[in-house]
């Protein structure tokens, strides 16, 4: 990929980015460009609904991607004006009637450009299926071990669950125990700047460990970077926690809100619990 990160560019490499497969030099260049771009922002998080396939065997999520498709009314990035006549005309064609008039040949431009971004994101989808047949292929094979729903999201940061303080909580591969943030939502997070660097977000993909309960999710954050959410709530660790095992962010009031460890239910490993 260029350095330069043209859109063209960075779009064909968004769904290796996703996967956490990118190539290290292409995911900066990928990075640089998001923090600039705000329409390969909006197609990132329109892929970013794709791990969701993964948690299905990779060529039954293949062979859905070409059917996928949106509602013409679900499609907000198209522009402010309302689309007339929104039913699907009969496959995708041209308008009906021969007549140039003024409000037909606006129309038909707003079809074909609607019709572009749906080629578009189709292409993408396809592109990212095709990664995740390869990936499958080596890696991911390890995923279709597992029993389902214990599913394994992602190649790039792996969450554990640890005892801390009595409580089993959700931790970095390291041990260090993880947080959510009360103003936060789950397609949002509230924590930029400085707070970002004190409570550094856990980028994602992610995949959970054994004993890890919940859903793990994925946001792309405002600079284009990707956080990794557990049941809808982005995730953080915290520089005031200096070795695995504490907990010194849960209950602070800090940047606007409070902190709190994240909770894991049911069996952890150190529980000892089947
Ligand atoms: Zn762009």
């Amino acid at each position: 990929m260029d350095a330069s990160g043209t859109c063209a560019s960075v779009r064909s490499q968004l769904g290796v980015y996703l996967t956490g497969s990118i190539l290290p030099a292409d995911r900066a260049v990928v990075v640089r460009h998001l923090a600039t771009c705000p329409a390969c922002r909006s197609e990132l998080a329109d892929l970013a609904g794709l791990p969701g396939l993964l948690r299905r065997p990779a060529c039954q999520a293949a062979a859905e991607v070409p059917g996928l498709d949106r509602a013409p009314s679900a499609n907000p990035a198209s522009g402010s004006a309302p689309m007339p006549g929104s039913a699907p005309m009969p496959g995708g064609g041209p308008m009906p009637g021969g007549g140039p008039a003024p409000g037909g040949v606006q129309l038909s431009r707003l079809m074909s450009s609607v019709a572009r971004r749906r080629r578009r994101r189709r292409w993408l989808l396809a592109l990212a299926a095709a990664v995740l047949v390869v990936v499958a292929g080596t890696g991911w094979a390890l995923r279709l071990a597992q029993p389902p729903g214990s599913g394994t999201r992602t190649v790039t940061t792996v969450l554990e669950t640890d005892k801390v303080g009595g409580v089993t909580v959700l931790t970095d591969a390291e041990g260090y125990t993880l947080y959510w943030f009360s103003p936060d939502n789950p397609t949002m997070s509230a924590c930029v700047a400085s707070c970002a660097r004190t409570w550094p977000p856990v980028t994602a993909p992610a995949v959970g460990g054994a004993g890890v309960t919940g859903t793990l999710g994925a946001i792309a954050r405002p600079d284009g970077s990707l956080q990794a959410t557990w049941d809808g709530h982005p995730l953080y660790t915290t520089t005031a926690d200096k070795l695995p095992g504490q907990a010194k962010g849960d209950g602070v009031w800090d940047s606007g809100g409070q902190w709190h460890e994240v909770v894991v239910t049911g069996s952890a490993p150190s529980s000892g619990r089947a």
